[in-house]
């Protein structure tokens, strides 16, 4: 049988087995009559396990799930960092990743995600942001963990604004995805969760150890909603795609910068469209100012200020007010499930281009 559909994929990975629930069901316990698999609850969790292995099934690897993408991500680069190493970066990416590692004691080279590249000798890890945030820059992977392993070293990708669906970094050559799931994974707004996923058995033992030892694990509740919202994925992503496409045809030539991995006119569309599967929801633009901004969400009924993204509510972020060395007027815009009608009508209608 050819390999199944992104949907199919998604609502068998988060099924129980015959005779069981449908779903997954959290389970609260602390200690276990011992004799089984598990016997106390920062060392492991059915819940965990059964999102583990659904989102290790998506990407290829060995997953551990955390209780945010800053406790994915700093539980990885505690775990293969060590005092003077020196780490590459994206300068235009997550910026409390920047934060985190500006206080270890390593060495850390920041490069735009589109490059040019630096020489990785001497690195001991590159971590990419592809598509970047919120430039919604592309570089291309399999080349980048191509150069990183001909140097000795490791590869990660943070995977949240492709999700599992839109790109499987560990096929093309990635050691490491981290992701956070808060985003379009888990979904609805109303959990926050991450997780690391890793092609090495060896070094997905050293995280797992690593999350029992440091003690910060994802609650079971949270760790259902995540995979229940996983569930749904491919249906979310295709509005939201679908929305991001009509948006960018209603606004191109309209706005300035105009930024959306999927359409063809964009910079980073040729690279993309080679090692992403599908596009998401997730477009960047610039307007004159953060008034313009503030004009824009007042006057708007759909769309909502927030900063987070790939949720069912599309919604809109300035990113400068958070400190991102970007414009004053660069909006990172979110298309959510609306009716891409009725979203579109918004959108223009509140920019004034009606
Ligand atoms: C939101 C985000 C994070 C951090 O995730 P939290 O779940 O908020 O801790 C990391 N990387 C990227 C690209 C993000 O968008």
């Amino acid at each position: 049988m050819s390999e199944l559909g992104d949907g199919t994929r998604v609502v068998h990975a988060v099924s129980g087995a015959p005779g069981e629930p449908f779903g997954a069901q959290p389970v609260f316990a602390s200690a276990y009559h011992l004799g089984g698999e598990d016997y106390y609850g920062r060392a492991g969790n059915p819940t965990w396990r059964a999102l583990e292995t659904a989102l290790g099934s998506l990407e290829g690897g060995e997953c551990v799930v955390f209780p945010s993408g800053m406790a994915a991500i700093s539980t990885l680069l505690r775990s293969v960092l060590s005092t003077g190493d020196t780490l590459v970066l994206p300068s235009d990416g997550y910026f409390l990743t920047r934060k985190f590692v500006s206080e270890m004691d390593v060495n850390v080279v920041e490069v735009p995600t589109a490059g040019p590249y630096p020489s990785f000798e001497g690195v001991r890890l590159v971590l990419l942001e592809t598509p970047s945030n919120p430039g919604l820059d592309v570089c291309d992977i399999a080349e980048l963990a191509a150069a990183a392993h001909e140097a000795g070293a490791l590869l990660a990708v943070d995977n949240t604004t492709a999700t599992p669906l839109g790109q499987r970094p560990i096929e093309l050559g990635a050691d490491v995805v981290v992701a956070s799931d808060t985003k379009a994974v888990a979904g609805h707004s109303d959990v926050l969760f991450g997780h690391v996923t890793l092609a090495s058995a060896e070094l997905a033992e050293r995280v797992r150890s690593a999350r029992t030892v440091n003690g910060a694990i994802p609650g079971p509740f949270e760790t259902w909603l995540a995979l229940r919202g996983l569930g749904t994925l491919d249906l979310r992503l295709a509005r939201q795609a679908e929305n991001a496409a009509a948006l960018y045809s209603a606004l191109s030539g309209r706005v300035a910068g105009l930024r959306w991995p999927g359409a063809p006119e964009d910079p980073a569309h040729l690279v993309a469209a080679q090692q992403m599967r599908r596009f998401n929801g997730v477009l960047t633009f610039e307007l004159e100012s953060a008034e313009a901004v503030e004009a824009f969400l007042a006057r708007s009924r759909l769309v909502s200020a927030a900063t987070s993204f790939g949720g069912l509510h599309s919604t809109a972020d300035r990113r400068a007010q958070w400190g991102d060395p970007v414009p004053e007027g660069l909006v990172r815009f979110s298309a959510g499930c609306e009716d891409t009608r009725d979203l579109v009508a918004d959108v223009s209608h509140s920019l004034g281009l009606d």
